[in-house]
């Protein structure tokens, strides 16, 4: 794979990563299970997965 291919990627898992845990939004999907999980919550509701 190309350097500049690997750091494209790259660039898209962090937003993907910050999109899919980011406490201060309104609410976020579960990474394991894609449950909405409201904003604050420490806790997936649906599998129990840690956030914080
Ligand atoms: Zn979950």
């Amino acid at each position: 794979m190309k350097a500049r291919e690997q750091r494209s990627m790259s660039d898209v898992e962090r937003a993907a990563a910050d999109a899919v845990i980011d406490l201060d939004a309104d609410e976020n999907a579960c990474p394991a299970c894609l449950e909405t999980i409201p904003g604050g919550s420490a806790r997936c509701p649906g599998c129990g997965l840690r956030l914080g």
